[in-house]
């Protein structure tokens, strides 16, 4: 059995970690880097449309602060939603500088839980740390808050790829994947490089083809379906032709084995 996992992470719009401070930014266009949310919430709405269409099951990871700045919480309490953060924290400081205090990192999980719960109406189960980089002193504890599974990781793709325990054992891993391309370059399964223009559908499906048993997760920015980092606000023709592509990732895989389910059920898989 091999499961693909669709998770999306619904952050600010195109996030940035500025030194000097653990919240992240908005990319600075040239009116400021304050928060924006505008293409999350657009993005949202194309996602949910492709997640209805391919009728699957998928993951939010929400970061807090775009719950409350939006109106996307109950729109998307179909579907998981697990935690990303309270304000999309650079929460080891790799980035920004700054080093959050045990009582910071606690805070940051408490608030996250309770804005799931006032916005989307679950208590989240699962965590993915914003960046890809987690922080092992808030693994440890995370499982005090409900916390049965962690996404901040990626797993040299191979034939089989499964969960793993992580978070002093209280926890279970369910890697991101990584590998090398036909053009010898790296590549994960975050569908960033794809949204930009800089790689196709097929070189994201001949990387999960490569799992035949266990989990094949792939991921993706809820504001990447309507902008680009470089290059702003995609046209419409733009965002209809990321669409068809994000949609021929998934249906693909779908159409060749995979069963698509969420996180949490891929998290329980042995
Ligand atoms: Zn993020």
């Amino acid at each position: 059995m091999r499961q693909l996992c669709f998770t999306i992470d619904l952050d600010r719009d195109v996030n940035d970690a500025v030194v000097g401070s653990s919240a992240a930014v908005s990319l600075d266009r040239g009116s400021g880097n304050t928060p924006r949310f505008s293409s999350s919430e657009k993005g949202t709405l194309v996602l949910l449309d492709l997640l209805d269409d391919l009728g699957i099951q998928a993951t939010f990871f929400a970061e807090a602060r775009t719950l409350q700045e939006t109106q996307i919480g109950r729109s998307i309490s179909k579907y998981e939603v697990a935690m990303h953060g309270y304000d999309h924290e650079d929460l080891t400081g790799s980035k920004s500088k700054v080093i959050l205090a045990h009582g910071e990192l606690r805070s940051i999980v408490e608030r996250s839980v309770q804005v799931i719960r006032d916005e989307v109406g679950c208590s989240p189960t699962g965590f993915r740390s914003p960046y890809m980089d987690p922080n092992e002193e808030l693994l440890d504890f995370l499982h005090e808050y409900g916390v049965t599974y962690d996404s901040s990781r990626y797993a040299y793709v191979s034939d089989v790829v499964k969960p793993y325990p992580s978070g002093n054992m209280m926890l279970t891993e369910v890697p991101a994947l990584k590998g090398t391309s036909a053009n010898g370059k790296t590549i994960t399964s975050y569908l960033w490089p794809m949204h930009e223009g800089k790689r196709s559908a097929g070189d994201f499906i001949a990387l999960c083809e490569t799992v035949k048993e266990g989990v094949c997760m792939i991921a993706t920015h809820t504001w990447h379906m309507v902008e680009r980092r470089s290059g702003g606000p995609m046209s419409q023709e733009d965002v209809s032709a990321n669409y068809d592509a994000t949609r021929d990732v998934l249906s693909s895989l779908i159409d060749s084995g995979f069963e698509a389910v969420d996180a949490r059920h891929a998290a329980s898989i042995k």
